[in-house]
C-alpha cells in the first residue's frame, strides 16, 4: 500500500471535519453536523454526518483525493454473500 499511499510526513493525521452551519440532525435534532471524506466500504465519500448519533444524512461520491480513482476491494464484492459468510 506504500505505493499508493506515500509516508505521511506530518506527525499526525488530521481529516477536517467542516460544521455544516443550519443544518440538523434529522433524528436526534443536534446541530453538529460535519463534512468530510470518509472512505466507506464502497469507495470515496463525502459525507454530512451527525456527530452526536453518527446518523449518516447524506453521501455523495467526490473526486478521489488520491488523484486517480480507487476502489476498496471490499466495494465489488456482492453485499449478500458477504453478509451469508459472517454468519
Ligand atoms: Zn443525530
Amino acid at each position: 500500500m506504500s505505493t499508493l499511499f506515500p509516508r505521511p510526513q506530518d506527525r499526525e493525521l488530521v481529516a477536517e471535519r467542516r460544521l455544516v452551519p443550519g443544518l440538523s440532525c434529522s433524528r436526534c435534532g443536534a446541530r453538529e453536523v460535519r463534512q468530510y471524506r470518509l472512505l466507506r466500504i464502497s469507495g470515496w465519500r463525502l459525507v454530512r454526518r451527525c456527530r452526536v448519533c453518527l446518523l449518516i444524512l447524506s453521501q455523495v461520491e467526490p473526486e478521489s483525493p488520491l488523484g486517480f480513482e480507487y476502489k476498496p476491494y471490499s466495494a465489488y464484492l456482492n453485499r449478500k454473500s458477504v453478509l451469508r459468510d459472517r454468519t
